[in-house]
């Protein structure tokens, strides 16, 4: 399997999935996309059904990268140790929600809510679902710059080495951190606005001490912090001296190690549904649909790979917060950054109650328009067509850059539509959410009995609590669920919704969703305030009071040369020896 840029398929430069994991962006600014998807036939993706999640990951990642790339008993190897770190044995487990309908909607709707999952994706190490590509990606770092020191030409020769360098306004930071601590020949430096991260986050992150991981805490905010970054890898001369890497959520190789997760939980609920598990079966497999929160569009669009390869994915659904460039691009056609600025963040950005998903622009759509203009898409290789979908690209892109808006053709905007949905959720209906999945076991209709046993099993729990990402996730399935007219009763349609962080990582919202305006029958049946070590696992409980290791930044009052300049000096000092 080789790698090209959406921006020029045609291109003599094919990629090696070693190239991309390492190259990131490519260098025309496009996204490496693979030279075809690989189809998968439904006997084939049935056999895997009662794999375990390291066995399935290893059947889906020898798609995309060559065995004379990493042989199969390495790869086994990378994703074992990769999913060691989780907590949870199904790694990504499935659960199914309470059905908090009222009668009359449930009447309407055929009772459609006894069909709602949550799949929970914060099991790693940071209780977030970035940690399931970034253990993975830490590992590859390592295995391949292993490779390239053993075949140095001298022992002399220095040895490879790389020096990530991140901004991170939270999540990504976090992830990334733990997925490379440790790692031979690695470094890491993340940047964040110091002080305007989330207690939680930034906790977890400067607690890792690592010789190897270095946190740096700016004066400034989250965008200062990113701009530093840029202009350090926008410095050749340094990018190259110091073999920059990046690891935000355009790299392939994130979006590669997402696809699993869709496959193992379509697995999973044909499971809790007493599906037969076999292609004759198949004329009566429930619909899967998949919501997902989303902000930079990696995690929905490992799911458009996964619907791709033949998983029968009936839609994916696009749930958005108040930055909702993708929802109005479903709605209208048009690509197009907002143009008011948002009254708490005095931004363009929305500053909301789900922070991972505060976009501008989703970075990752880029991939996703490729296939939409080149129609059939699946062989960059082949397609007649594939080059005419670079040209689109690029004029959208530069149209972007130049107007901060573009439109596509409605033949483009109509194939987007055949799978996807799309919903945005305000702050007030994620507070409401959380609010109403917490409250459900004091509903009077419940059994009494299920209130006095919180060890329910899976699949008969009366309440659930939901982290501000993954309730706008809900809400978007619950109102497709509710309303979409073509769901009938005929066909059950399931809906599995990507459950992206432990409500341990944003207490604040949480514990005000459910301790403040209090339902009266939860009061009537003696509910008490939540506190955080109720919501949080233990591992978050148990950061507090660990020793912190963080290095502070000035910038004089948000100069970012003086801010850039003053982590140029910190990588020199800290490993500029370890290279030439
Ligand atoms: C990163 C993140 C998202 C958004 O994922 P994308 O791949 O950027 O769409 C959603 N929720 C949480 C908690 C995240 O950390």
């Amino acid at each position: 399997m080789r790698y090209r840029s959406t921006r020029d398929v045609d291109s003599a430069q094919k990629l090696t999935f070693e190239q991309a994991l390492f190259e990131g962006l490519a260098p025309d600014g496009g996204l490496y996309i693979p030279e075809a998807i690989p189809q998968v036939p439904l006997s084939k993706i049935l056999s895997w059904a009662n794999l375990s999640y390291s066995e399935l990951a290893l059947e889906i990642f020898r798609l995309y990268i060559d065995e004379s790339e990493i042989s199969v008993s390495d790869l086994a190897d990378i994703v074992e140790r990769s999913y060691a770190t989780f907590t949870h044995k199904d790694i990504t487990p499935l659960v199914k929600l309470p059905n908090v309908a009222s009668e009359e909607e449930n009447a309407r709707s055929h009772h459609n809510l006894e069909n709602l999952y949550v799949l929970e994706l914060f099991h790693g190490p940071t209780c977030a679902f970035k940690d399931v590509a970034l253990q993975f990606v830490g590992n590859a770092f390592e295995y391949f710059l292993k490779r390239r020191n053993q075949n140095k030409a001298s022992p002399s020769d220095r040895d490879h080495r790389i020096t990530v360098v991140g901004a991170t306004s939270g999540d990504t930071g976090g992830a990334a951190i733990y997925g490379l601590r440790g790692k031979e020949n690695v470094s890491v430096f993340i940047l964040h606005p110091k002080g305007r991260i989330s207690p939680v986050q930034e906790q977890q992150m400067t607690s890792v001490l690592d010789d190897n991981v270095f946190n740096i805490a700016v004066e400034g905010s989250f965008d200062d912090c990113q701009d530093i970054v840029k202009a350090l890898f926008s410095d050749l001369d340094f990018k190259k001296r110091f073999q920059l890497g990046a690891v935000n959520s355009i790299n392939w190789a994130r979006i590669m190690a997402q696809i699993t997760y869709y496959f193992y939980s379509y697995f999973a609920l044909l499971k809790a549904k007493g599906v037969p598990l076999d292609t004759a079966s198949y004329a009566v497999l429930t619909k899967i649909r998949f919501s997902v929160p989303t902000g930079n569009f990696g995690d929905i669009l490992a799911g458009y790979f996964a619907l791709r390869m033949g998983l029968p994915i009936d839609r994916l659904i696009i749930a958005t917060n108040e930055n909702d460039i993708l929802h109005r691009f479903l709605e209208t056609g048009s690509y197009t950054k907002p143009t008011t600025t948002c009254p708490v963040s005095g931004d363009l950005v929305r500053a909301t109650l789900s922070p991972a998903m505060d976009i501008l622009i989703s970075s990752n759509f880029e991939r996703l328009l490729w296939y939409l203009a080149n129609g059939d898409g699946r062989t960059p290789a082949e397609s007649p067509d594939a080059q005419a979908a670079s040209e689109a690209i690029r004029e959208w892109m530069s149209t972007l850059k130049s107007t901060g808006g573009f439109s596509v053709p409605e033949t483009v905007l109509e194939r987007a539509r055949q799978v996807f949905d799309s919903v945005c959720v305000s702050n007030a209906d994620t507070t409401d959410a959380i609010k109403r999945y917490y409250h459900h076991q004091y509903s009077q209709a419940l059994d009494q009995d299920q209130l006095s046993n919180p060890t329910l099993p899976a699949g008969a729990r009366s309440s659930y609590v939901l982290d501000p990402h993954t309730a706008v996730g809900v809400v978007a399935a619950e109102r497709i669920l509710l309303s979409d007219a073509s769901i009938g009763s005929a066909a059950a349609v399931n809906v599995v919704c990507l459950s992206t962080a432990s409500p341990g990582k944003f207490p604040e919202a949480v514990l005000t969703a459910i301790n403040e305006s209090v339902p009266t029958e939860s009061t009537q049946l003696g509910f008490v305030p939540v506190e955080y070590r109720d919501i949080a696992p233990q591992v978050l409980v148990d950061l507090e009071g660990l020793p912190k290791r963080c290095i502070f930044v000035e910038t004089e009052g948000g100069n970012k040369a003086v801010g850039e300049k003053a982590i140029r000096h910190i990588l020199e000092e800290k490993v500029g020896a370890g290279f030439v």
